[in-house]
């Protein structure tokens, strides 16, 4: 990986899928059509409230096969889209999947909370909150049932901007979620005028956090800032029961991570949650 600096801030290129190769090039056309004849999946992930251990919400995350070179991870393509108009019709594509989703799920009772992943080029969009309010009114959600995650770099790309669509987001009633952190750069004085919800601390730390001290210490620190900023707080990352109650003694609100699931199709979700609400019912107790 070499990062290079751009008027945008900071890019990362991979060798891979250099910026100018016919490969990328082709590979962003193939993302466009996948888009539109319906190649690309959203899986969710759970997130787990810490101290009832009851199911808080999910995460979406995309998944594209595609038909030659497998699987893609969204960490390879969507950087990739985000330098082309592309993650626009991503963006669109996954709010109205995720909202319609979400509807589904609170029509049968399920009162899920559902994140959905913004990219850089989406916050400096003017157009971004009419769009969302547009999708809202199509498939009846309740703003208050969506959690839009945006990452601490691209909020710290151009700061006043990000602000403003930030709080257009969070005056029509979206829960708004700052991901990432401790990856970025992000300016205590700009955190505190963001209307956020919630903070997700980055895997990175959190998977290390049993053998780190010094990550132990960046986890602890960070959820005591986010609490006292009135924000609740996510590790991301949780894959053991061992991480799962160290968490739990640091006052840690949400967890998720491979110890509950992976990210899973909405079949294998919908049947996670039975599973465990049956679970939650012969142990209420989560610890
Ligand atoms: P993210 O939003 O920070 O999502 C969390 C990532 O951590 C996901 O990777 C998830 O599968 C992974 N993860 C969760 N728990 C664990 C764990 O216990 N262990 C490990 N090793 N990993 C865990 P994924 O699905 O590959 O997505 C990577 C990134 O791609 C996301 O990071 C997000 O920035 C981006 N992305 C994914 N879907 C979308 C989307 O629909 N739109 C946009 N704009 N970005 C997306
Ligand atoms: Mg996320
Ligand atoms: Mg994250
Ligand atoms: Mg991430």
């Amino acid at each position: 990986f070499m990062a290079a600096k751009s008027h945008e801030g900071y890019e990362v290129y991979t060798p891979s899928f250099d910026d100018h190769s016919p490969r990328r090039l082709t590979l962003m056309s193939e993302l466009r059509q996948a888009i539109e004849r319906e190649q690309l999946h959203l899986y969710y992930q759970p997130k787990i409230s810490l101290k009832s251990g009851q199911l808080y919400g999910a995460e979406a995350l995309v998944r594209w096969h595609h038909p030659r070179h497998g699987f893609i991870s969204p960490d390879e393509f969507i950087p990739m889209a985000e330098r082309t108009r592309v993650i626009k019709h991503l963006t669109l594509w996954a709010l109205k999947k995720t909202f319609r989703q979400c509807a589904d799920w609170h029509n049968q009772g399920l009162s899920l909370i559902v994140s959905v992943n913004l990219s850089t080029r989406d916050l400096h969009d003017p157009e971004l909150p009419d769009i969302i309010a547009g999708i809202a009114a199509s498939t009846g959600i309740n703003p208050g049932w969506m959690m839009l995650e945006i990452t601490e770099s691209s909020i710290m790309t151009d700061p006043e901007r990000s602000l403003d669509i930030i709080q257009r987001l969070h005056e029509m009633g979206y829960q708004l979620s700052i991901d990432d952190f401790g990856t970025g750069y992000s300016s205590l004085a700009y955190l505190k005028k963001m209307p956020l919800t919630e903070l997700k601390i980055d895997k990175s730390f959190v998977s290390d956090v049993l053998q780190s001290e010094n990550d132990a210490v960046i986890v602890k620190a960070t959820i005591n800032l986010a609490h006292n900023l009135g924000l609740k707080v996510t590790a991301e990352g949780v894959e053991s029961k061992q991480i799962f109650d160290l968490l739990n003694s640091y006052d840690c609100d949400i967890a998720q991570g491979y110890f509950f699931s992976k990210p899973i199709s909405i079949d294998a979700f919908n049947l996670w949650m039975q599973n465990h609400a049956a679970a939650n019912r012969q142990n209420p107790d989560p610890s």
